[in-house]
């Protein structure tokens, strides 16, 4: 069953798991200290009481040593505790971070792959690194701060009134008025200021991915960080924000300032005021030190005050953040495996829209492919190839109709069994900074080096590793390791076939051009695809002549569909494409024949 989440600052007690006592124990600790460090001061008091009450005869002032002592317990006391308090919310800080990290990383795993294009490397990297710190620091630091800063005023309020209620009340009532300019920095239209200013930061954070992603083409075409706009734009939002943010509390806080300094500046003219009336003249000198020792103190406290709501602020939009992933909801799946039968795949009736996005990248879309047949999808750019192929391994879910493999709806499948059943290729192969044995292994962990070296070889990647003196343990990404587009598509061709799933999607390249390159990547797919069923998305008609059925897709809709010959016949948008291809070949070789 599902467990209840806390909300806000308590998820601080989710996440340090069996540590969450000691973040009680900590702000406890904090607490006791943060009263005796009031302590020596009282002391530091009565010094100066018994040396006034016996002036000018200083010979009797045995007390006053023993206050000296005891107000240095009380300081180190203070110290200690806060320290060992320290201590706790550091161990809990350490747990929590590591928990925030740790669920938020395994939530993404299961997360539906679409998430991904909507959610940039830089985004999700900020998310839940920055804020795990963020929270780290808050625990271990601002937290014990916080509890000894509100801890204080109580025990300062009962002080400053048990020994001169007027002068308690001259420096009281400023702190008052302070809370209320505190307020208003933080409250009314500020209040949510650190959900737009993380949603600023974090725009930025994924604007400056993307721009450093693009730096090659900025070099390339000679262009400024002005060229690249989001990047651009994210910086000017983000200073309009935090200038907006900085003028809008300029009034209250240089207000907040005069007033938590007021009892300083007082307490002089109104004391000599007050002691013209007053009876017991020493007595009344005393008690006016005792007050203008404390007024500093109580400026300490209202400024950590203040920067302890900040922190608060900033700690729960942390967690908030990182429960925006936490919460996000994966693709539901059935406990039990389905057994299928055949690995037909069948569209029916499928629509699909990009959350967010009104117009259907894929509508009312109705296919088959049988088993062990080869389909390819052609039409124009942004018409919905990828979309439609990646709605079958499920990186999104169809809004309406349904997708079957095999007569069952995929999403009667386990996500484990669903991915054991398809090798998808992408256009754009990633492969991680590791061996290119453990590259080609991802697909098949428990595959021994004879299963690997022959996936290679059907892979026509024989010359890839003929390239490097380690071979199959050279390291991706490593110094003077250089694959170029085509020789990584083909590594991850080896690694479809390695997976050996009965269903094939590729996403045919077109980047690749250098006949070299084309030549081995297409027998390469010739035998990843032998026997299995297919849907290749397919950017160059010539390598789509000889598949079983050619359905062209645009605006979302299949608007033909048939073989080759029986698609030129028609005479209606894929043979417009083919008459397109066929003059731009011969264009190509009038241009070659030229030069
Ligand atoms: P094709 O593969 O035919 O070039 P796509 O399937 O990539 O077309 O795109 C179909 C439509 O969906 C286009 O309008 C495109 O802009 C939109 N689209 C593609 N990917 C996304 C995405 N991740 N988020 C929002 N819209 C998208």
């Amino acid at each position: 069953m599902k467990k209840n989440k806390s909300k806000g600052l308590s998820r601080l007690f989710d996440f340090a798991g069996n540590r969450s006592p000691l973040i009680i124990i900590g702000c406890i600790l904090s607490g006791i200290s943060a009263i005796l460090s009031i302590l020596p001061f009282i002391c530091i008091w009565f010094v100066a009481r018994d040396i006034f009450n016996s002036l000018p005869n200083l010979s009797d002032t045995s007390g006053i040593v023993s206050y000296g002592w005891w107000a240095i317990t009380f300081a180190v006391l203070s110290i200690v505790l806060y320290f060992g308090g320290l201590m706790c919310t550091h161990l809990a800080a350490f747990r929590v971070e590591k928990n925030m990290r740790k669920e938020a990383v395994h939530k993404i795993v299961d997360l539906p792959l679409g998430f991904f294009s909507k959610n940039t490397s830089g985004k999700l990297r900020k998310v839940i690194d920055d804020n795990a710190s963020l929270t780290h620091g808050f625990l271990a630091h601002q937290l014990p701060d916080f509890v000894g800063a509100i801890i204080m005023p109580i025990a300062i309020i009962i002080i400053l009134c048990v020994f001169d209620w007027r002068l308690g009340l001259v420096c009281l009532v400023p702190l008052f008025i302070s809370i209320f300019f505190l307020k208003s920095m933080m409250g009314g239209s500020n209040a949510n200021f650190m959900e737009k200013y993380m949603d600023a930061l974090e725009e930025m954070n994924s604007s400056a991915v993307e721009y450093v992603r693009g730096i090659p083409v900025v070099k390339t075409f000679q262009q400024t960080v002005y060229s690249f706009k989001n990047f651009h734009n994210s910086i000017e939002r983000y200073r309009d924000f935090a200038s907006d943010y900085a003028m809008s509390c300029k009034f209250p806080m240089v207000n907040f300032s005069i007033t938590i300094n007021l009892p300083s500046l007082l307490l002089i003219p109104i004391g000599v005021l007050f002691a013209l009336n007053a009876g017991d003249y020493k007595k009344f000198l005393l008690n006016l030190i005792f007050y203008m020792l404390f007024a500093p103190i109580c400026v300490n406290m209202m400024n950590k005050i203040m920067y302890s709501g900040e922190r608060i602020m900033i700690a729960k939009e942390a967690l908030n953040r990182l429960d925006g992933i936490i919460d996000c909801s994966q693709l539901e799946q059935p406990e039990n495996s389905i057994e299928i039968f055949s690995n037909n795949i069948e569209f029916k009736n499928v629509s699909f829209s990009y959350p967010g996005n009104d117009n259907k990248a894929v509508n009312k879309v109705s296919f088959t492919i049988p088993e062990g047949k080869t389909y390819a999808l052609v039409g124009p750019s942004g018409g919905g190839k990828s979309t439609i192929a990646s709605l079958i391994p499920r990186f999104w879910d169809v809004d309406k109709g349904v997708i079957e493999i095999g007569g069952v709806n995929v999403k009667d499948f386990k996500e484990e069994d669903l991915m054991n059943k398809i090798a998808f290729v992408f256009q754009n192969s990633k492969l991680f900074k590791a061996s290119l044995k453990d590259n080609i292994k991802v697909a098949k962990p428990n595959a021994s080096d004879e299963e690997v070296l022959k996936a290679v070889h059907l892979a026509q990647c024989d010359d890839i590793l003929a390239k490097f003196p380690k071979g199959i343990d050279t390291v991706v990404g490593e110094k003077g390791v250089y694959l170029s587009g085509g020789e990584m598509q083909r590594i991850s061709i080896a690694r479809a076939i390695l997976k050996d799933a009965p269903i094939v999607i590729l996403d045919e390249a077109t980047a690749f051009a250098d006949p070299e390159n084309e030549y081995q990547i297409q027998k390469a797919f010739e035998i990843l695809t032998k026997g299995k069923t297919v849907l290749m998305i397919a950017h160059r008609l010539s390598s789509i002549k000889d598949v079983d059925n050619i359905v062209v897709i645009s605006d979302g809709n299949i608007v033909e569909s048939g073989k080759h010959e029986e698609l030129l016949k028609k005479n209606k948008v894929y043979s417009k494409m083919w008459n397109q291809y066929l003059s731009s070949i011969e264009w190509k070789v009038e241009k070659e024949g030229v030069r």
